[in-house]
């Protein structure tokens, strides 16, 4: 028998599990709901909370992100999908007053050159007078424009392109802690292609980063003077939040927005507590995917969208996927961190603060990461007179760091702090929130990993990937990658 729009099989709604009720699985089921009007979803998280790694919380006059704290603008998913549950409103921007970064060199904290995007110098000036860099490393970065470029398409490390193009200091003293910052990552490790493809258009189309970073300024100037009233804002364009958005009230907010959403569609069924423990194919006798969850009788699906990190999406379909699969999931690797929120007397610092943070290079030795001065960064995370700092340890670089206990984790970020900034009272509280496994590391080989893993994925219909794991490791990446499980559902 065909099936006919009318026939009982055309009326009855797709049925789709959302597994993770993280950025990712929230994105999935907004894109599935927002869509189509024939899906039914059910959302899976295994927590009691929906947001997964985004936490906010309030206490005292602060606002704690203890997760992330904001998304980067100028990949478009964040804010189409924050205009799409007209969450705008409550989207606020980084303070303009306190806008730079600070590097250590030396144990001292100096401004990162001005400018100077993780490795594109968009003011060569600023590089010939930085204290950061000897006179060589600074003669070294700038020759950048003459070296010549390599056409391969071979994936090289990100330590190896920034060694070749700027030299040993800028890869030490600038990339290292930079990147270092965002991928927790060992940049010897990790793939240029797939975290900042970016730079490598730029030598293959100029030849040279800084050549096509000043072919930009030129382009982008020419635009202005056509525009002098400004470029006219398109739907999706971050240009009017600047590089960094928050929401106003935590980005726990718009996780609830999103949940609200979802909830008013009356086509989305959220479970807490709801931890997928096995998830089986259809067969010749059940043509339906079965999730098996614990302590409850599995649930049967037409299709599937496991938004969990890869090892554990692995664990979950142990016997649902072909071994290749479930061993290319595996194969992705994951470092630990933990972040330190903590509240201070801002008259308790020698140091005034007046920067979005701070990044340390790893042959500085030190036992943190980075400082991130939150309350500098976006307005009302602290009372008046007192700064809510997020201190980063562990990573891929230091993770015997993470076996010792949270007090010895607080004492050691005293002490730095102490030691770097001249701080001269203990915080007036401080938490350690711990990231087990959470950051997916994009090792050199990752986007034929992944497109391995899209492969033999789609060998299994009805079954779909997406998370952090994939094709971005923020949170635009993570609602993007939602989508596309979303759209390829539909
Ligand atoms: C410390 C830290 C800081 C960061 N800072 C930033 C930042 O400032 N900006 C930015 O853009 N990105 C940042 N990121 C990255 C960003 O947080 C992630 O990309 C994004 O939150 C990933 O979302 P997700 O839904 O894919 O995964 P998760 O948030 O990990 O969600 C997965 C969900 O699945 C649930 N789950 C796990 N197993 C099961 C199971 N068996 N059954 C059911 N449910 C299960 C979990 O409880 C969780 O809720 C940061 C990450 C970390 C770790």
């Amino acid at each position: 028998m065909t099936e006919t729009a009318s026939s009982p099989a055309a009326l009855k709604p797709l049925r789709v599990a959302v597994i993770g009720g993280g950025i990712t699985g929230l994105a999935a089921a907004q894109r599935l709901v927002s869509r189509s009007s024939k899906v039914q979803v059910v959302l899976l998280e295994s927590s009691q909370r929906l947001g997964g790694i985004i936490r906010t919380e309030a206490a005292d006059g602060f606002l704690m992100e203890l997760g992330p704290d904001s998304f980067i603008t100028n990949k478009p998913a964040a804010i189409q999908l924050c205009e799409e549950i007209g969450f705008t409103a409550q989207l606020i921007a980084t303070d303009a007053r306190f806008r730079r970064s600070l590097v250590l060199r030396n144990g001292k904290p100096m401004p990162v050159p001005d400018g100077f995007m993780l490795m594109a110098p968009s003011k060569p000036w600023a590089i010939l007078t930085t204290p950061i860099l000897s006179f060589r490393g600074r003669l070294r970065l700038l020759s950048e424009a003459f070296i010549a470029g390599r056409m391969t398409a071979e994936d090289e490390s990100l330590a190896s392109f920034v060694r070749r193009r700027f030299g040993q200091q800028t890869l030490d003293r600038l990339v290292q802690p930079l990147v270092g910052g965002i991928y927790t990552a060992d940049p010897e490790k990790l793939s240029l292609r797939a975290t900042m493809p970016r730079f490598l258009e730029m030598e293959q189309s100029h030849g040279s980063v800084i050549r096509a970073t000043l072919a930009q300024q030129k382009s982008d100037r020419k635009q202005a003077l056509k525009h002098p009233h400004g470029v006219p804002e398109s739907s999706g364009s971050g240009a009017r939040y600047g590089l960094f958005a928050t929401a106003a009230g935590g980005l726990s907010d718009m996780v609830a927005a999103i949940e609200q959403t979802l909830r008013k569609s009356g086509r989305v069924e959220i479970r807490l507590g709801a931890e997928v423990t096995g998830i089986d194919r259809p067969t010749v006798f059940d043509a339906q995917w079965a999730v098996q969850l614990r302590q409850e009788s599995p649930l049967t699906f037409d299709a599937v969208i496991v938004t969990l990190p890869t090892q554990a999406a692995a664990r979950v379909l142990k016997t649902a996927i072909r071994p290749e699969l479930h061993a290319a999931l595996q194969e992705i690797e994951y470092a630990s961190s933990a972040v330190v929120v903590s509240g201070h007397q801002l008259s308790d610092f020698a140091h005034p603060l007046d920067a979005f943070g701070l990044v340390i290079p790893a042959i500085e030795q030190r036992k943190i990461l980075a400082v991130s001065f939150s309350s500098r960064k976006f307005p009302d995370r602290a009372p008046a007179g007192q700064i809510l700092l997020r201190t980063f340890v562990g990573g891929a670089m230091q993770p015997e760091l993470l076996h010792q206990d949270d007090n010895t984790i607080a004492g050691f970020v005293n002490a730095e702090l102490r030691s770097i900034f001249g701080m001269n009272a203990l915080p007036m509280f401080s938490e350690v929130i711990r990231y087990h496994n959470a950051m997916p590391q994009y090792h050199v080989g990752h986007l034929a990993r992944v497109a391995r893993i899209e492969s033999l994925a789609r060998e299994t219909p009805g079954l779909y990937l997406a998370g952090s794991g994939y094709t971005g490791v923020g949170i635009p990446d993570s609602i993007a990658s939602g989508w596309t499980a979303a759209d390829r559902v539909l």
